[in-house]
């Protein structure tokens, strides 16, 4: 064990070799032996003593009391004074430097050594207090938490730097000050009003007593803590103070209120959902791995027959025995696969009609888990049944429309083909009595046997139009790409007589190559040709063809320089039957236009005309380019 070491301040000689000799003998070291307080500093700053030994007389500027607070203050040191009885008065005043002990000359030996130990053994128990003191102290200034002690009625005694921090306060007094000029609850309460109930509640055991409590820090921002509090009593169950922790956890709360905000929103989204779910005109629902109904949708459940909640847990052929195994059928597939399954239509009855059959389009999906893991399937089932009977229904209607236009159009030919023959009887056996009795009868016979021939040939170029439009219409449309060149080439053929008679100047641009039904563009171009020499003027007839594109379309025209068309008649003209003038004045049907509407409809075209009274027509037909026929 290491010696201790003492320094010894005596201005006695002979006194301080005394106790030097001494202190020898019992084991100690000695530092040094000085006669003065300026001395003995300096031999204290060259080596630290353990114990100082210091005669309260002695000489020098500084007395024994002075050099003592010194070495207490500066050094640290205990210090055990060497005094005698008489000397009263300075031991008045040496009590107040708080010495380690007092040794009387002339000193007893045991009685000296027995005062240095306890001496030496105080100091040391001091210092380890004041570190234990330094340890606590540091841990309730340094605590996570604010920790504080109070009185009942709300003054602060005593709080550690992380409450004032908490609360904004740079340091525990400027808290301490500024919270007991009035009082806790006064000054950093939000709700001064809970205060009573948490203190009443402290009183009545020593437990601990947790709060939520609204703190308000110096710069006006609220705090959110976490209060815990009890109250510390004396051993006589009189209250010593009361003592708390406080927490804060005003971010928490933030989170926490954040959280609940999301989570508020993903429930309202969810609530959105859900009623879009319930309100779909479609049937929806999803079954687990075990085909049982984990949700279903109103509109599904009434298919089915069975309120929504009904169906939970329970399998589709608890619900629609019927068609439950086409359902499961389907939801196996998709559960093995884990693929979707579309359009499948399914016909059943369900317990909601009974006897009706019913038909759906079903669909399977995998219903998935965040993971992406299959956990089920999830249907959508569409009602079709009155569409499908709607559907049956045109379809019945379409064959019936079709059939009775069969029938008209065989009806006809019929009347086209079978009266032309007794018609041209008539007008044969007419024409044989003109030439035979012509002036044999009186001149009212004349004109009328003129009028059945008249109007015999009339009726004969009649049903040729109705021939020819019984034929286009019900002869089976063969389109083939042709040349558009030859096709005028042979409208023009026929024409020839009349083309010469009247000198008519025809041009026409280079004509493309398009998908088209022969005859019936024979017939557009011998109309729209033919019109345009019927109905010239004085002029020599000129007529152009031309051909152009404009947006994926061909568009073809005739035209003429003839006596034109009012704009109030370019639309009636394509009706059948319809003619703007007199026959004596130009002949005719009034078939012509109609059945060339008839046909470039049918190559999906159309056709219109551009014209004023007396400055020629132009009549404009379009093809597409890429002529996909009915
Ligand atoms: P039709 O030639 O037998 O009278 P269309 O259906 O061919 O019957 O023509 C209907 C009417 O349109 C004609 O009566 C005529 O008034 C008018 N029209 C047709 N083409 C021309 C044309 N190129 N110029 C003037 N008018 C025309």
């Amino acid at each position: 064990m290491l010696k201790s070491k003492i320094l010894i301040i005596e201005d006695d000689a002979i006194e301080a070799m005394d106790i030097r000799i001494n202190l020898e003998n019992m084991g100690y070291d000695i530092s040094a032996v000085t006669s003065s307080g300026e001395e003995a500093f300096q031999k204290i700053s060259q080596s630290k003593p353990d114990l100082v030994l210091i005669d309260i007389i002695i000489k020098g500027k500084m007395n024994g009391v002075q050099v003592a607070q010194k070495i207490k203050e500066e050094y640290d040191l205990p210090f055990i004074y060497l005094t005698s009885n008489s000397e009263e008065k300075t031991l008045e005043k040496a009590k107040l430097t708080e010495p380690f002990g007092y040794v009387i000359k002339p000193f007893d030996v045991i009685e000296l050594r027995y005062t240095i130990e306890i001496g030496l053994y105080k100091h040391k128990m001091e210092k380890k207090l004041e570190s234990r003191l330094q340890y606590f102290q540091n841990v309730f200034d340094n605590a996570p938490v604010g920790i504080f002690h109070s009185t009942i009625e709300g003054k602060f005694i005593r709080v550690n730097k992380a409450l004032s921090y908490m609360l904004g306060y740079s340091n525990q007094k400027e808290l301490i000050t500024e919270v007991n000029k009035s009082t806790v609850a006064d000054k950093i309460y939000y709700r001064p009003d809970k205060r009573p109930d948490f203190v009443s509640n402290a009183l009545k055991d020593d437990k601990w007593h947790s709060y939520k409590n609204e703190y308000v820090r110096k710069d006006g921002n609220m705090m959110i803590g976490e209060l815990r509090f009890r109250s510390i009593k004396n051993t006589d169950g009189t209250v010593k103070y009361l003592e708390g922790f406080i927490t804060d956890v005003t971010e928490q709360k933030e989170l926490e209120e954040a959280q609940m905000k999301t989570e508020m929103i993903a429930w309202d989204r969810l609530a959105e959902i859900d009623g879009i779910y319930d309100s779909s005109p479609i049937g929806l629902c999803t079954l687990d791995k075990d085909l049982r109904y984990i949700r279903i949708n109103e509109n599904l459940a009434k298919i089915n027959g069975f309120p929504a909640i009904k169906h939970i847990g329970k399998t589709p052929r608890e619900i629609i025995p019927t068609i439950s195994e086409k359902i499961e059928s389907m939801a196996k597939k998709t559960l093995k696969t884990g693929k979707s399954i579309m359009g499948v239509e399914m016909e059943g009855i369900t317990p909601s009609k009974p006897g009706v059959l019913r038909t759906w389009i079903v669909q399977s999906v995998p219903f998935k888990d965040i993971d992406g893991n299959i956990i089920g399937i999830s249907f959508s089932v569409l009602e079709i049944t009155e569409m499908k009977k709607a559907q049956k229904e045109l379809f019945e209607t379409v064959k019936k429309l079709k059939l009775s236009n069969e029938e008209l159009q065989r009806f006809a030919y019929v009347v086209s083909h079978d009266f032309k023959e007794p018609l041209r009887m008539v007008l044969s056996f007419t024409q044989l009595l003109e030439t035979r009795y012509k002036g044999q009868f009186d001149n009212e016979a004349d004109e009328f046997i003129g009028f059945i021939i008249e109007g015999s040939k009339r009726m004969e170029r009649l049903l040729d139009d109705l021939l020819t439009y019984s034929r286009i219409t019900s002869a089976e449309d063969k389109y083939s790409e042709i040349d558009l060149n030859t096709i005028i080439g042979e409208s023009i053929f026929p024409l020839k007589l009349l083309i010469d008679e009247n000198n008519v100047e025809i041009t026409c641009d280079q004509m493309p190559t398009v998908l088209i039904n022969r005859t019936q563009m024979i017939h557009v171009f011998q109309n729209l040709i033919t019109n345009a020499i019927k109905f010239r003027n004085n002029e020599t007839p000129r007529i152009h063809i031309s051909a152009k594109i404009e947006e994926n379309t061909w568009i073809f025209g005739v035209s003429d320089n003839g006596i034109g068309i009012d704009p109030h008649y370019h639309k009636r003209i394509f009706e059948v039957f319809q003619r703007l003038h007199r026959r004596d004045e130009y002949d005719g049907t009034g078939m012509g236009l109609f059945l060339t509407k008839q046909i470039i409809e049918r190559h999906n075209g159309h056709i219109w005309v551009e014209s004023e009274e007396g400055k020629g027509s132009k009549f404009y037909f379009t093809l597409p380019i890429e002529n996909k026929l009915i």
